[in-house]
């Protein structure tokens, strides 16, 4: 019998459920895929409905997980195989060589500056670059520098090591090895999150396609200040910031044909925010969302939409909207109707809200722990009305957007109940926490 628990994703969800069982005096692993805990919400720049900066109210949590003596927290690392039942689970996890030693790497970036080795950088959505040693971004937890070793000339052509001779530190340790650990817990929390569509597939909306058609989480990194863009909009064609720009709003959402038909629950609200922080950023641009409805449907979204008309000019307009390009400026023209009657408008960036989808190890998560998936692959509950974060097997519970689509205070309220489900499952097995 363990008393341990451990999270599986370290996203808001995942964070809060750690945070709540550590802090009851449970013992924690959290295990994180990617080098940074954090997850999406890291990546954002203001939160609806209250418009505060995300990463200023996510951050000191990441801190508190790290530093808090009851969380062990294991980033670049994977859950392998799972053993057991409820009390007496057996987790094989992967600690994915970062070759850098995490004692001793004091997070200086010094090395970075001589890596000849420039690749997209995936937490700015490939709009800015990063080195192939790099840390994934500036709040980032731990403040410790990965090596992507597919890029990294040391291991492509054994030439190079500049990173390691500037390392005053020493840290750089081109030798580590991928360790596997097998840990001993009660119980397990899934937080892992969702993955971001790619619309490329989607011709009508002309990404990939045509330049100044935009994303919303890429639209989310460029508008922040610590952004590839330095908190500038930039069109991808000229450089030169927008004056005019369009929201389209369940771009492969509610879609059957593309297997999406459900609503991703976030994007009416976050296109509406994201409207307004541009707004807030050059008080002459003028923004339009094209929705199919509006689901302003938590505590004060209905007021949040009405403050983007009233106070921020948000233009509304109830129809289906697809994108065709002016060739002479590459301004994207929204093509849309009105009671039926064809109308199209030339803006000069568009803004997709793309549809957002289980995470891509759903599967491979669900068959390893023996958890049921819906028919969409995200993590089925229990009982979706009176056992929302229990699954079909004992000991196991769900947080956050794995489960359902859902936004980040819903992911906090599912972390603390995934936390309290996971301590009483523990304590009726007859240990204590
Ligand atoms: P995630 O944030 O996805 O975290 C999951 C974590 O699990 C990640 O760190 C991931 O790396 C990790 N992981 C994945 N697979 C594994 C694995 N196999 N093993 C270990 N770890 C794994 N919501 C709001 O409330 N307000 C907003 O303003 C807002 N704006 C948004 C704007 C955009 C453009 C988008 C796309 C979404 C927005 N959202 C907003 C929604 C918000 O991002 C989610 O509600 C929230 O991030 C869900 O948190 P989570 O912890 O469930 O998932
Ligand atoms: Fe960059 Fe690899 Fe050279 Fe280090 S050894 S500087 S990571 S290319």
């Amino acid at each position: 019998m363990s008393t341990d628990i451990m999270v599986i994703g370290g996203g808001i969800a995942g964070i809060q459920a750690s945070l709540d069982i550590a802090d009851k005096g449970g013992k924690v692993y959290l295990v994180e895929k990617t080098p940074s805990i954090g997850g999406r919400m890291a990546q954002l720049d203001k939160t609806f409905p209250t418009n505060d900066c995300s990463i200023c109210i996510l951050a000191p949590k990441m801190a508190d997980c790290y530093s808090h003596p009851n969380i062990d927290v294991l980033t670049y690392s994977e859950v392998m195989g799972v053993e057991g039942e409820a009390g007496n689970f057996k987790v094989k996890v992967l600690k994915k060589a970062r070759y850098v030693d995490e004692a001793k790497c004091t997070g200086c970036e010094e090395c970075a500056v001589k890596c000849p080795v420039k690749v997209p950088n995936e937490f700015d959505q490939g709009i800015g670059e990063r080195k192939a040693i790099y840390m994934p971004f500036a709040q980032a937890v731990p403040r410790v520098m990965t090596i992507d070793k597919e890029h990294c000339t040391w291991f492509l052509k054994e030439k190079c090591g500049a990173c390691k001779i500037l390392c005053e530190r020493e840290a750089v340790d081109f030798d580590q090895k991928d360790e596997e650990v097998v840990l001993d817990v009660g119980s397990i929390i899934v937080a892992i999150g969702y993955d971001l569509w790619d619309p490329t597939p989607a011709t009508e909306y002309g990404y990939g396609k045509f330049p100044n058609v935009f994303t919303g989480m890429e639209y989310e990194r460029m508008i922040n200040a610590s952004g590839p863009t330095g908190g500038e909009m930039k069109r991808r064609s000229d450089g030169k910031r927008p004056y005019k720009l369009a929201f389209i709003q369940c771009v492969g959402s509610r879609n059957p044909q593309l297997g999406h038909a459900y609503c991703c629950s976030v994007c009416c609200m976050f296109s509406t925010k994201e409207a307004m922080l541009a707004r807030e950023h050059h008080d002459d641009i003028d923004s339009t969302i094209f929705y199919k409805d509006m689901r302003a449907f938590g505590k004060g979204f209905f007021e949040y939409v009405e403050r983007a008309k009233n106070d921020y000019g948000v233009r509304y307009i109830n129809s289906d909207a697809t994108v065709q390009e002016n060739p002479e400026n590459h301004n994207p023209i929204v093509v849309y109707d009105v009671a039926g009657r064809p109308e199209k408008e030339e803006f000069d960036m568009v803004v997709l809200a793309t549809t957002l989808i289980p995470r891509e190890g759903a599967v491979k998560v669900a068959e390893m722990i023996g958890i049921p998936l819906t028919e969409f692959k995200f993590f089925e509950s229990k009982d979706r009305i009176l056992a929302p974060v229990d699954t079909a097997k004992e000991g196991v519970f769900l947080a956050g957007y794995c489960r359902e689509p859902m936004d980040i205070p819903e992911s906090v309220t599912e972390g603390s109940a995934a936390a309290a489900r996971a301590v009483e499952t523990v304590l009726a097995k007859g240990v204590s926490v």
